[in-house]
């Protein structure tokens, strides 16, 4: 149940696809909760997501708890993505406190208190669902502050809008760096830096196949068997604009500039070149700077955790960052796993409502 108090056993701090999934599970409990998220609308990160973005598995495989989004075997738009996220929420009556950007959680008690931007909660535990769209990583290239074109972290880019004709480096290897090559190289000279040479699924793998061969490789681990190997096939998911780029002959990567100069960057040959934009597609950290007066995390920004539980903070939990907590719990489809376990944990821990 939720409600209008700010005293609580339960505050979520996310309210993207990893805290709805919470509170699918939690309004199912006596427990009082809430979730509070920095953003206006529903959605989560997706809202940030570029505009021609496509989810890599079909929609039956893209569900959260409870509902199926709706489509079947298409893949679904970011729009599509987004528009689940707001029915799932009104079709759950998830009461998301928006506007509440969480700045600190501090220890109070055997509680703790949740600062923002709108004022305190109280809450016996707590469940840090905050993703990692809020913490893009930009890896440091000498000279980087003194260039004077464009950087843009793949968190921000919306579309070509702007790079019509322009010189622009497509930075990372990975599936943003592939798709955002992709739409660019359609307009804009366009080069792809990637620190190792990209390498491609095939043609018919896509987040549906990977789900199912990581969950049977899951099953088996859980089982005591041995789990079937791993298939090191390749990290690129051949969606269609992608498949469309190899087939115009535009995916190929070249190994990373040294440095950057005021007007472009220079190469490992010494060859200096004018480029107008850069754009990241780097990657994230977890988004956990609220975190910081527990002082749990380590070097690498993570927390140890046990399960979705830290290991230090035994009344906090950390839902939806990656494998680090919870098996495929940073996809729409695996999270839901890590939220129910979560939420059976914090009922058995709090033994019952206030
Ligand atoms: P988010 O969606 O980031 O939600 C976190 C929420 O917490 C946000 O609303 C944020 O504003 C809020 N928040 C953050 N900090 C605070 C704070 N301090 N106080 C209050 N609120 C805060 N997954 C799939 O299943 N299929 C795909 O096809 C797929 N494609 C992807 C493509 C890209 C380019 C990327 C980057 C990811 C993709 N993912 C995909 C992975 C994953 O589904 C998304 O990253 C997803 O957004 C993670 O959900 P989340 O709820 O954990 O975090």
């Amino acid at each position: 149940m939720a409600d209008e108090s700010r005293d609580f056993d339960v505050v979520v701090i996310g309210g993207g696809q990893a805290g709805l999934a919470v509170g699918y599970y939690l309004r199912r409990t006596p427990l009082r909760w809430t979730i509070l998220d920095a953003q206006d609308a529903p959605g989560g990160a997706w809202p940030r997501a570029w505009r021609s973005l496509r989810l890599f598995s079909p929609a039956r495989y893209s569900s959260l708890p409870g509902w199926m989004m709706p489509g079947g075997d298409a893949y679904p738009t970011r729009d599509e993505a987004i528009d689940y996220l707001a029915r799932y929420e009104a079709r759950y009556a998830l009461a998301v406190r928006r506007r509440v950007r969480v700045t600190a959680v501090r220890r109070e008690g055997t509680g703790f208190c949740v600062e923002s931007d709108a004022g305190e909660w109280r809450a016996r535990a707590v469940v840090s669902a905050t993703g990692t769209w809020a913490a893009p990583f930009i890896p440091d290239y000498p000279g980087r502050e003194s260039f004077h074109g464009v950087q843009l972290h793949s968190s921000c880019y919306e579309s070509t809008d702007g790079f019509v004709g322009k010189r622009v480096l497509v930075v990372g290897g990975g599936n943003s760096g592939a798709q955002v090559l992709a739409e660019l190289s359609q307009v804009a000279d366009a080069t792809w830096v990637t620190l190792t040479p990209p390498t491609f699924l095939p043609d018919h793998v896509d987040g549906r196949y990977l789900f199912e061969q990581e969950t049977a490789r899951y099953r088996a681990k859980q089982e005591g068997r041995e789990p079937p190997p791993a298939a090191d096939i390749g990290d690129v998911v051949m969606v269609a604009p992608v498949r469309e780029a190899r087939d115009r002959g535009v995916l190929a990567g070249v190994p990373p500039f040294v440095r950057f100069t005021p007007t472009g960057v220079g190469w490992p040959d010494g060859r200096e070149e004018r480029i107008d934009a850069v754009i990241w597609c780097t990657g994230f950290h977890p988004a956990l700077d609220h975190l910081r007066p527990l002082a749990i995390a380590g070097a690498d920004g993570r927390v140890r955790v046990a399960g979705t539980r830290s290991l230090a903070e035994p009344m906090l939990w950390l839902v939806g960052y990656g494998d680090w907590t919870g098996f495929a719990s940073a996809t729409l489809i695996g999270v839901g796993r890590s939220a129910r376990a979560t939420v059976q944990q914090i009922e058995a821990a709090l033994g019952g409502a206030t």
